[in-house]
């Protein structure tokens, strides 16, 4: 049996995630940003958000993976899983992400959007964990700053479990 705990609780969560949207509404308002999601994590959290923030946006979705199934120590290596079908030039890109651990999964799909020379590219993560960073990536808005504990729920999995949760919870492992 594993046991989950709360980290976050849900009313913490939404309060942050109004914030952060207020925040993006006012940055975002005329530009019709291109809102994309790092799969699967970002989904719950992208959902709120962009109900949140109340103005037009166009999503898509990525799949990129650098942990392997039921492994919760990060690979190294970044596979593009699913790849974008909207282009990216010209466009003012928002990328939303669960959580930014060592930081080599979002340093890649950064790089790599860069070269498509977007009008801007910005990084919006709920959960950061600044203890493991290999490498650097700025946050433009972050939710929390987290210790390195494993966390799921808020539709962040372990292995495909705990996505439902409303709390932000971690696991022991
Ligand atoms: P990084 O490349 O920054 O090391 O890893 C980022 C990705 O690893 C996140 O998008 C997330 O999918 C996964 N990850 C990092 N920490 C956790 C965690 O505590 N729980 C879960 N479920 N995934 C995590
Ligand atoms: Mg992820």
């Amino acid at each position: 049996m594993v046991e989950t705990r709360v980290l976050i609780g849900e009313q913490k969560v939404m309060e942050k995630v109004a914030e952060l949207a207020g925040t993006l509404k006012e940055e975002y308002r005329d530009k019709h940003p291109l809102v994309i999601g790092i799969l699967k994590g970002s989904f719950v959290f992208m959902a709120d958000l962009i109900r949140m923030m109340g103005i037009p946006v166009e999503i898509e979705f990525v799949g990129l993976s650098s942990y392997g199934k039921g492994a919760t120590e990060s690979a190294g290596k970044v596979k593009v899983v699913q790849g974008l079908k909207t282009p990216v030039k010209g466009r003012h890109v928002l990328v939303i992400e669960d959580i930014v651990d060592t930081g080599l999964t979002i340093r890649f799909l950064l790089d790599n959007l860069k070269k498509k020379k977007p009008a801007s590219l910005k990084l919006c993560a709920l959960l950061d964990k600044p203890s493991r960073r290999k490498i650097d990536v700025p946050i433009d808005y972050l939710g929390f700053s987290i210790p390195n504990v494993f966390v799921v729920g808020y539709g962040i999995d372990w292995d495909e479990r705990f996505r439902y949760l409303r709390d932000v919870c971690f696991v022991e492992v």
